[in-house]
């Protein structure tokens, strides 16, 4: 039989399992369909509905706008798949090509995608965590009951962590007239993500909202009353805040613990893939039955110098989804590369915020449009003389304009491409922090060697 022939035969009559039955999952699996794969499918999720979309989970769900329900994902088609959900992945066997569940069952495949994406990352103290009152915000179950805490008129809502999640949900409290402390470890809100210049205007808009923000502190302790509700917190300045509701926003764990001696190069920033998103081993070869999609992935990107970037982005989800499937029932040759330049965007205070490259991948950035007073402008990002990435503030319909920039690695600064040129055009560092306080929140994580340094380092094993 020639792999013209082996491939037919797959495609017509092969077994597909999908492990994460999300947002990536179920687009995987309508391109899959799409692309003519006729055999059997399995979904495979520990969630028991239907896949959903979590971005208005952090907005309209919190407004009261939408109902938590009402989130369901539209299905593009029928899929025809056999849905295995409310039952966790507790293994993948790549000597027999089986993943096992935590039920003990065993569901056979000729080619796996793995979407098993983020968790949120919880309170770190878990008597603590289970304080009536306090919450994440991941799944559809936690922000309904959010959303229940905030209907019912707290005096005060703690957000700690002003990462995006953090700073859209302390948005929707002024919104909603509830007072809102949100507490920082970082010098501002956003900074581990946009930088600090960008976190000094997010820090500013929190403000003129009425929010108590406090930066460069930490939240250690929570505390409750007799009935076991969440009252106080305490600070590691010594201060403390009252508060009958917490909302934990420390960014998030990719699912990948399951993956433990898979022999994937599977570890806390995700799975490392190409970018025709074919896993890893953790030698750094390629497998060719394992396939990996969305949150849970790290994938190199040529524009970004080939590092294994990790994606916390909606867009990105969709089309390496996309991607994956199409690798999966296509021969070497036919197969796509996942390279479009990232975009991600966020609602809060007003202002709509949207994102093109990798703003991370940066050492300079400056405001190349609009005015940063009027929150309506776009700030470009730069490394070693070239675009690599851009901020709009209500202003997104020139982000296309930005991706082609960083898409032909354009010089930096580039020129204002409007009459709105601000009076001050020079580049500042970007200044972003240091890991630690970056791995709290940040929905991009460039892993790899830091893009200034050049140097390998060999460590001994002693046997
Ligand atoms: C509150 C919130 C707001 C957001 N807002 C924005 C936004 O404004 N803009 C934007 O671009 N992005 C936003 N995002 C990010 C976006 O939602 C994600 O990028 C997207 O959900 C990723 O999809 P995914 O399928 O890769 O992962 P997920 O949506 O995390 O899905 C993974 C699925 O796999 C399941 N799973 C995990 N482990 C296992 C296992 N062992 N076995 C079986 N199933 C398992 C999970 O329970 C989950 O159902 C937001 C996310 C959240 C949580």
């Amino acid at each position: 039989m020639t792999s013209a022939d082996t491939l037919r035969a797959f495609k017509r009559d092969g077994r597909i399992v999908v492990v994460g039955a999300s947002l990536a999952g179920l687009r995987a699996a309508e391109a899959l369909r799409d692309e003519g794969f006729t055999g059997s499918l399995t979904m495979i999720g520990d969630e028991s509905g239907e896949p959903y979309d979590r971005p208005p989970l952090s907005k309209q769900v919190l407004t009261g706008w939408v109902p938590a329900d009402g989130t369901t994902l539209p299905r593009r088609r029928d899929v025809n798949a056999e849905w295995l959900l409310g039952v966790p992945a507790s293994g993948l066997d790549l000597a027999t090509n089986q993943v096992r569940l935590a039920d003990g069952r065993e569901v056979p495949f000729d080619r796996v995608l793995i979407s098993t994406g983020v968790r949120a990352r919880p309170w770190f103290v878990e008597s603590e965590a289970a304080l009536d009152g306090v919450f994440v915000v991941r799944t559809r179950e936690h922000a309904e009951g959010l959303q229940r805490a905030l209907a019912a008129g707290p005096s005060r809502v703690l957000v700690i962590g002003a990462g995006f999640t953090g700073s859209e949900i302390a948005s929707i409290c002024r919104e909603r007239d509830i007072p809102v402390t949100v507490a920082e470890l970082a010098p501002a809100p956003l900074v581990g993500a946009l930088g600090a210049m960008i976190g000094e205007i997010a820090a500013d808009m929190q403000r003129a909202h009425g929010v108590d923000l406090r930066c460069g502190v930490k939240v250690t302790r929570l505390e409750g009353d007799a009935q076991g509700h969440f009252r106080r917190a305490h600070f590691d300045d010594g201060s403390t805040v009252d508060a009958d509701v917490a909302v934990v926003a420390l960014g998030g764990i990719r699912n990948t613990e399951w993956l433990r001696g898979s022999g994937l190069a599977a570890g806390v920033w995700g799975i490392a893939c190409d970018t025709g998103c074919r896993a890893l081993d953790l030698n750094g070869l390629i497998t060719d039955d394992v396939f990996v999609a969305g949150d849970v992935a790290r994938c190199p990107n040529p524009v970004y110098e080939y590092r294994l970037i990790s994606l916390e982005h909606w867009a990105n989800a969709v089309e390496q989804a996309e991607v994956a499937a199409h690798n999966m029932v296509s021969g070497q040759a036919d197969r796509w590369p996942h390279l479009s330049i990232p975009l991600f965007w966020s609602i809060q205070f007003g202002v709509n915020i949207k994102s093109v490259g990798v703003p991370t991948f940066a050492d300079e950035v400056v405001v190349t449009q609009g005015s940063v007073s009027d929150h309506r402008f776009v700030a470009a990002y730069g490394y070693r003389g070239r675009v690599t990435a851009a901020v709009s503030f209500n202003n997104a319909k020139w982000l296309d304009h930005y991706r082609q920039l960083i898409e032909t690695a354009a010089p930096f600064p580039p020129p204002c491409p409007t009459p709105d040129q601000p009076v001050d055009m020079k580049p500042v560092p970007v200044d972003f922090p240091g890991p630690v306080l970056l791995a709290q929140g940040a929905t991009v994580v460039v892993t790899g060697h830091d893009p200034g340094e050049r140097r390998v380092t060999a460590v001994q094993q002693h046997r």
